[in-house]
């Protein structure tokens, strides 16, 4: 089952020393960060005049879409014949972090009404069964399609109590905290893919 909040909060103390301060994240690094320090005091970057956009994976010819083209059937949590729900490849900051893909290369937005009511019926169900593991306090549903032309919604689930690991910047967090026990985390991916397979499909975690 997910760590306590207690649990997590004592491997960072471990990983930074009481009182410690755990290191940026790559996206810290990144264009789109929107912070940077002017005059020893945070403050929004500057907005650049407007210009091309980056294309995304799948869409330029340069950029092939990776779930077509690259997918690891070791990530799979679980499948149907539409659908394939996917892990990162090994644990992260928060408790567990899915992403769910169409089979077909196809956008959000672009989904026949079949599809968009099974996308709502699992998503529903993914919701329900991780927010009742236990130490789990939310899990957030997140669309962001900038990087990838390939329909993928985000599950970010955060550990319950663990401050101030909450609303949108918990997607940060998951890059910052250290990660738990790999076993750990694969027993809470089995149970999610079990429960999911009641309602069909084949849980493969
Ligand atoms: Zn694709």
């Amino acid at each position: 089952m997910p760590e306590s909040a207690e649990e997590v909060y004592q491997r960072i103390v471990a990983t930074a020393g009481d009182g410690g301060r755990l290191p940026m994240p790559p996206s810290g690094d990144w264009d789109i960060f929107p912070w940077e320090v002017v005059d020893g005091a945070l403050a929004p970057k500057l907005v650049q005049a407007p210009g091309e956009e980056p294309g995304r994976y799948g869409e330029d010819p340069a950029k092939p879409c990776p779930e077509c083209t690259d997918a690891d059937p070791e990530r799979i949590v679980w499948e149907d014949e539409h659908w394939v729900l996917t892990h990162p490849g090994q644990p992260t900051g928060l408790p567990l972090v899915l992403l769910l893909h169409t089979r077909e290369h196809e956008d959000f937005g672009q989904l026949d009404d079949e599809l968009a009511s099974q996308f709502g019926r699992i998503s529903n169900r993914l919701v329900r069964i991780i927010e009742h593991l236990p130490n789990i306090g939310r899990v957030h549903v997140s669309r962001w399609g900038d990087g990838g032309a390939h329909f993928h919604v985000w599950f970010f689930a955060r550990t319950k109590g663990l401050m101030p690991v909450l609303g949108s910047p918990a997607a940060e967090w998951n890059d910052i905290i250290p990660p738990g026990a790999e076993d750990v985390w694969r027993a809470d991916l089995h149970t999610v893919a079990a429960k999911l397979s009641n309602w069909g499909g084949d849980a493969r975690a």
